[in-house]
C-alpha cells in the first residue's frame, strides 16, 4: 500500500532493524522500543488491523502467532514476555497494517 509505512519497510524502500524475514513476515526492532526487547512482527501481506481479519488469515495468523516463542527465545527472554495487538483508533492503533508487539527483557508493569 502506498503510503503504509510498514509497506515501505517490506519493500525495502524504508530502512529497519531486521531481525527475521519469511515468505510471510518480516520482524523488525520497533523504533520507539518501550521494553528492552521491543519487536514488531509484520505480515508481508497489508492487512489494515486485527478486526479486519477473518478465516482466510488464519495460516497466516498462526504463523505470527507461532513465531512468537520462537522470538522469545533468541532474544534471550526465558522468564516471558508480553504480546500486545493494538487496534483501532480506541486501541491505539498507530500504523494501519497490522502488527503484533513482542516486548521483554525485565518485568514489566502490570497492565
Ligand atoms: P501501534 O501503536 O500501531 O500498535 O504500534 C506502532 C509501533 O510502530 C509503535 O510502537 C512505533 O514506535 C513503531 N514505529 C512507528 N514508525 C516506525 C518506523 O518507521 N520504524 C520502526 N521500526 N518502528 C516504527
Ligand atoms: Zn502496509
Amino acid at each position: 500500500m502506498t503510503n503504509c509505512i510498514f509497506c515501505k519497510i517490506i519493500e525495502k524502500q524504508l530502512p529497519s532493524d531486521l531481525i527475521h524475514e519469511d515468505d510471510k513476515i518480516i520482524v523488525f526492532k520497533d523504533i520507539r522500543p518501550k521494553a528492552k526487547v521491543h519487536l514488531l512482527i509484520v505480515p508481508k501481506e497489508h492487512i489494515k488491523s486485527l478486526a479486519e481479519t477473518n478465516t482466510k488469515h488464519a495460516t497466516l495468523l498462526a504463523h505470527m502467532l507461532l513465531a512468537l516463542p520462537e522470538l522469545a527465545k533468541a532474544q534471550g527472554l526465558a522468564h516471558g514476555f508480553r504480546t500486545v495487538i493494538n487496534t483501532g483508533v480506541e486501541g491505539g492503533q498507530e500504523i494501519d497494517h497490522i502488527h503484533f508487539h513482542l516486548l521483554g527483557g525485565g518485568i514489566l508493569p502490570k497492565m
